[in-house]
């Protein structure tokens, strides 16, 4: 597809999107133009805000703030950045409270066919920032062994270009604690892996935005500004890994899709991928 059939296709489908009201007439196209029903998406995101699950409520309160709180309200902001960007998004819960187990969080992924499954979750313990991980191992879990090697490969790479996104998008308000593989967890170090990677059949990454046991990290999320700096840095992140995905084997690569917002924010990021740097993260006691 060139640049000017993208470009009619999404003036088409801005005109689709502005459904008439009451008594208004239909939009009729300029000449030239062809009315599509919907563009495809860019990708399909499941976001996953942490807790209640089998293993912690989320509920405690550190500096003020739960948990349970923080994930859900960033999954919302970020779920209307995304629909904006073209992505399809799905949620694993329906509200703020619904308990749901991290198996069903992942099969909750694995329905959507999601391009990525994103967990968003805050640590506590020893420790200030934010923290990346990703399935390096297969893992065993109720007699389920996971996730397969393309969803171990594709997670890493995805991880790592939301970090780097979303570690330039903070713009050092957090301390980068990198990404890593989920063995390091103290679930995944039990089961090689976190029960949520263990059942995931799509590209699955879980950040632990901050500390809320810190309490400059509890202050950034529960202030609206630095919350909207988390959301925004990690939508980068994810609108990031869609494009460089979708020009690989997406929509791009098969004709369907020109998406320019996007491929701005795709064109900003360094275009090092390096692995993450030395720091190592704190012993982490979230249990996801
Ligand atoms: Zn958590």
């Amino acid at each position: 597809m060139t640049l000017r059939h993208g470009v009619i296709l999404l003036a088409a489908t801005i005109l689709v999107s502005a459904r008439p009201g009451r008594g208004q007439r239909a939009a009729v196209p300029p000449p030239g133009l062809r009315l599509v029903e919907s563009a495809p998406a860019l990708g399909v995101v499941c976001l996953d805000p942490g807790h209640p699950s089998e293993n912690n409520s989320g509920r405690a309160v550190q500096h003020g703030v739960t948990e349970v709180e923080m994930n859900w309200l960033v999954a919302m902001r970020m779920k209307a950045l995304l629909e904006q960007a073209n992505v399809k998004v799905v949620l694993t819960k329906a509200n703020m409270d619904q308990f749901v187990t991290n198996q069903r969080r992942a099969e909750a992924a694995n329905a959507a066919r999601a391009n990525l499954f994103l967990r968003l979750h805050c640590d506590t313990g020893k420790g200030s920032g934010i923290t990346f991980y990703y399935p390096n191992r297969e893992g065993q879990k109720g007699g389920v062994r996971g996730p397969s090697a393309w969803v171990r490969a594709e997670s890493e790479r995805a991880a790592r270009i939301v970090h780097d996104a979303a570690v330039k998008g903070l713009q050092g308000a957090l301390p980068d604690n990198g990404a890593h593989g989920d063995d390091r967890t103290r679930i995944g170090g039990k089961q090689g892996a976190l029960t949520g990677s263990i059942y995931a059949r799509t590209p699955v990454v879980l950040v632990e935005m901050v500390y809320l046991s810190k309490r400059t990290d509890a202050a950034f999320i529960r202030s609206s500004r630095g919350r909207e700096a988390m959301v925004r840095s990690l939508t980068a992140g994810v609108l990031a890994y869609l494009t460089k995905r979708a020009y690989r084997n997406g929509p791009v690569a098969r004709g369907q899709l020109f998406p320019p917002a996007a491929v701005e924010v795709a064109r900003r990021l360094p275009a090092s991928l390096e692995p993450a740097g030395p720091r190592r993260p704190a012993r982490r006691r979230d249990l996801v």
